[in-house]
């Protein structure tokens, strides 16, 4: 049996923008991908062009989720639902123990989120980043071998290199996919990658940083 590998992050379509190809390579070699999400995304002028408000852009966000998640190999996706853009409000205990019960009922190996800057400063990213390495040095997640954080500005400029580093032209189509499935998200969508046609060179790579692992038996003997 392949590995599991918990992708924790805050909105619907994180996942595909930071880990989109990552993903889908996992899902390949025949490892199970869970998927974490703080909010359901249900803030924004963007979506709500086509939501009449918030409750039911927050079902079209989890309809576009699911979508996007069969394109890359998601087998499970869970909701926290906390509000979108205020997750630094929400108790920090909370969330971290909300992290911890899904890495264990889903025994997560690895787990990937989003570095300390929450790589664009998004409030939302920080938040749960903090969170779920709370979680991981929780001492209750035992099934957790390691933790990888998307490459951020922060992480670069403190000198830190990419333990894993996945070309994404070859799989281009498939991400492009993916990030058409999050329909409401169309203007960030093609600010970031443009028209998902032509490979966007700027976006080439999708990048982590192992943060943390597990000490291995040989090596504590
Ligand atoms: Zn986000």
């Amino acid at each position: 049996m392949g590995s599991q590998n918990g992708f924790i992050y805050a909105h619907p379509d994180d996942e595909t923008f930071l880990s989109g190809c990552l993903i889908r390579r996992l899902a390949d070699a025949g490892e199970d991908n869970v998927l974490l999400l703080a909010t359901r995304g249900d803030a924004g002028r963007q979506g709500l062009e086509r939501a009449k408000n918030r409750q039911e852009l927050a079902e079209l966000r989890e309809h576009e989720m699911r979508e996007a998640a069969e394109i890359l190999g998601i087998s499970t996706i869970e909701h926290l639902g906390w509000p979108d853009g205020q997750l630094d409000e929400v108790d920090f205990e909370t969330i971290v123990q909300q992290i911890i019960t899904f890495i264990q009922r889903h025994k997560v190996e690895n787990v990937y989120t989003f570095a300390e800057d929450g790589g664009n400063g998004h409030r939302d990213h920080i938040a749960i980043s903090k969170a779920t390495t709370a979680a991981v040095h929780s001492g209750a997640c035992p099934s957790v071998r390691k933790l990888y954080y998307a490459f951020s500005p922060l992480l670069r400029a403190q000198g830190h290199q990419p333990s894993i580093l996945i070309d994404t032209e070859k799989l281009w189509p498939v991400k492009a996919a993916a990030l058409k499935a999050h329909q409401t998200q169309h203007v960030t969508i093609g600010r970031h990658f443009g028209n998902l046609v032509d490979f966007p060179e700027e976006r080439r790579w999708e990048a982590f940083v192992l943060g943390w692992q597990v000490e291995t038996e040989w090596e504590t003997l």
